[in-house]
């Protein structure tokens, strides 16, 4: 798990067009597997920030330190909108994409894949191919493998956006359980104010033009960890 802290953060991108100033100066303190929802309308700079928080990209100004709770690299996961899965690898073989590429030996690699198909209810379609399976399931297999190399840090950009309203009460509630059951830290990005009211620990409230914080609420009810 891994803390995070924003201190006059902010992103101002170079386009042919001139700078485009996504993200005010702000300040964000994560705690160490806190849940985290950036809740806001489109443009008001939450990709951008997750983005920063990720590495993915830099910011212009400010500081943003993540400092892992245990010893050694912070390991992150990604999910986005798109599941991104590699059409000619089995749902297995995509979950332990991130275990190949550190070069774990394959028994070690599918036995923890198989057990994460099934800890996101796909243990019956370990050896399907992603075209067989629904967008729903396409996601739980994003969500899976994002998992694969026990991340210290989970990074969704509305992994549901592209879903049914009943598939994705769902994966609110799977997500809940999966990160339950972690130590992660996790910033999620959506504009449903009730994916955020279910999930979140805190709701860090965005507003555009310009991007910037405009308030933070933290969810009365902790729940249990572990
Ligand atoms: P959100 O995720 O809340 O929709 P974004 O972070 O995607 O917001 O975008 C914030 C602002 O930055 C928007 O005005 C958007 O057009 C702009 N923006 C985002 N990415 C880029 C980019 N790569 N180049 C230029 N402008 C960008
Ligand atoms: P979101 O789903 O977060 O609203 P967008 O559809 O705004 O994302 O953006 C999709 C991608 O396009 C992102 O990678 C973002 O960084 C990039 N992007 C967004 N706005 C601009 C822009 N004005 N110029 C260049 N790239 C942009």
């Amino acid at each position: 798990t891994v803390a995070i802290s924003c201190q006059q953060v902010s992103k101002t991108y170079e386009t042919r067009n001139g700078p485009v100033n996504a993200l005010s100066p702000c300040d964000l303190e994560i705690s160490p597997g806190e849940f985290v929802v950036l809740l806001g309308p489109s443009g008001c700079g939450k990709t951008t920030l997750l983005r920063m928080i990720g590495r993915l990209h830099d910011h212009t100004s400010g500081s943003l330190d993540l400092t892992p709770v245990e010893a050694g690299e912070t390991t992150t996961g990604f999910v986005f909108q798109q599941a991104n899965l590699m059409p000619w690898m089995t749902v297995e073989e995509n979950v332990a994409l991130p275990l190949r590429l550190k070069k774990q030996p394959k028994a070690t690699r599918m036995e923890t894949a198989r057990d994460l198909c099934s800890r996101v209810g796909l243990e019956n379609f370990t050896k399907s191919w992603p075209r067989e399976l629904s967008g729903g399931m396409q996601q739980r297999v994003s969500i899976a493998r994002a998992l694969a190399d026990d991340p210290q840090l989970l990074l969704m950009d509305e992994p549901f956006g592209a879903l049914d309203a009943l598939t994705r009460t769902r994966m609110n509630s799977e997500l809940e359980r999966l990160w339950m059951a972690s130590g992660a830290t996790v910033v999620l990005v959506t504009h449903s104010i009730t994916e955020a009211i279910m999930l979140a620990d805190r709701i860090v409230v965005m507003s555009a033009r310009p991007g910037r914080i405009v308030s933070e609420t933290r969810v009365p009810f902790p729940r249990p960890r572990g």
